[in-house]
């Protein structure tokens, strides 16, 4: 059975009249990450702030557990919430080594020191323990972080951006170990970031959020797979939207028939979602499309097309190497197995 870890429910905060976060309702159950995700502004912080209590809620109530820790007149302060917390910049005290830092916030002695030394077991540091933080690198500053946060054993875990600060390879390396600790230990974790690719890999849900309010929430594949908004489907990654008719009989393209795609009930102004995945090209001087730029992105190369109608897809392969701009090419669509998803063209 599932239980419940922490539900919001109405959450609202403004600062003066800017609507920070609104409508704010997200649902987690003990063990599960929730990744929050969004443009710089759109409200992250604020909304994380709120279940952490360092800010107050204008409207609605955060329930962690059964109990209500926000609402109308109840407010639990931060340190009675059992919630553990990383920051970007992590705030590490800087005067006191590794072992002090986790050991801040503990109770007594005998507890501290075998929780001390399980969770700096966890996080692979075990040695450093009498290290201060200018002697570690940043991913072992980052992991001194989240060994404090975690050595109390709280029943949730707040992550915001903590992975900003590092080098690209460092990062990618530092958030594979960190998905795998907070899996492996079922950590209650929500989890900031404005990195779509790591809102993908570390969450078990990913909520996007846009100007304060969610857009989406669903599991990594569903909102890929499946966005409700054309601004959900092009927050992940190069998408072209090509128009479609319905008649009665069939459906037409730029790129011909499409088979596999659900008619709707309302069959006018439509578009269906590409991925770069979806288009093939071959080398054709009758072809339809014709190379305007490409880009090598190591494993594979991403090329721009432009049909006669003037409209730009984007195709991604590994071959084609010597496919240049200005080469004229056919261009088919691959469905990879599912249907097309459909969208109205105004609808942004
Ligand atoms: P970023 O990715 O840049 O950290 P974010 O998605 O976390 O952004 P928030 O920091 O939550 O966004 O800010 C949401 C909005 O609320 C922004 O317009 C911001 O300027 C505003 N805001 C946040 N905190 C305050 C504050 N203490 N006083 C006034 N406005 C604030």
């Amino acid at each position: 059975m599932n239980q419940l870890a922490l539900k919001t429910n109405d959450l609202g905060k403004s600062f003066g009249d800017v609507k920070a976060v609104e409508a704010f309702d997200i649902t987690l159950n003990e063990g599960e990450t929730l990744s929050l995700l969004g443009q710089s502004g759109c409200g992250k912080t604020t909304a994380l702030r709120l279940i952490a209590g360092f800010e107050v809620a204008d409207k609605g109530t955060i329930h962690l557990q059964s109990n209500i820790v926000s609402g109308p007149g109840t407010f639990v302060p931060p340190q009675n919430r059992s919630i553990g917390m990383v920051f970007q910049d992590y705030a590490l005290f800087p005067h006191l080594d590794v072992y002090k830092n986790v050991e801040f916030g503990l109770g007594s002695k005998d507890e501290k020191s075998s929780a001390v030394r399980e969770v700096i077991e966890l996080v692979g540091l075990s040695g450093l323990e009498s290290r201060f933080p200018h002697e570690l690198s940043g991913g072992e500053q980052q992991r001194v972080a989240l060994a404090r946060a975690l050595a109390p054993k709280p029943s949730l875990l707040l992550l915001d951006e903590p992975f900003s600060n590092l080098d690209a390879t460092l990062r990618q390396q530092i958030r594979l170990e960190i998905h795998e600790i907070l899996h492996q230990h079922k950590v209650t974790t929500v989890f900031v970031t404005h990195d779509q690719e790591e809102a993908l890999l570390m969450g078990d849900l990913v909520t996007l959020m846009k100007a304060g309010k969610i857009e989406q929430t669903d599991t990594p594949e569903g909102i890929f797979n499946a966005p409700n908004s054309k601004y959900t489907a092009k927050f992940f990654g190069t998408t072209d939207f090509l128009p479609i008719q319905f008649s009665d009989a069939s459906n037409q393209t730029e790129l011909g028939f499409i088979s596999r795609v659900n008619k709707p009930t309302d069959s006018t102004d439509l578009e269906i979602m590409l991925r770069p995945d979806n288009i093939l090209i071959s080398k054709d001087p009758d072809g339809i499309g014709t190379i305007t730029n490409r880009f090598f992105q190591g494993d594979h190369w991403l090329f721009q097309i432009r049909l006669e109608s003037g409209l730009i897809l984007h195709s991604r392969t590994r071959d084609h190497n010597n496919y240049v701009p200005g080469l004229r090419v056919n261009v088919i669509l691959n469905d990879n197995g599912k249907p097309f998803q459909l969208f109205k063209s105004k609808k942004q």
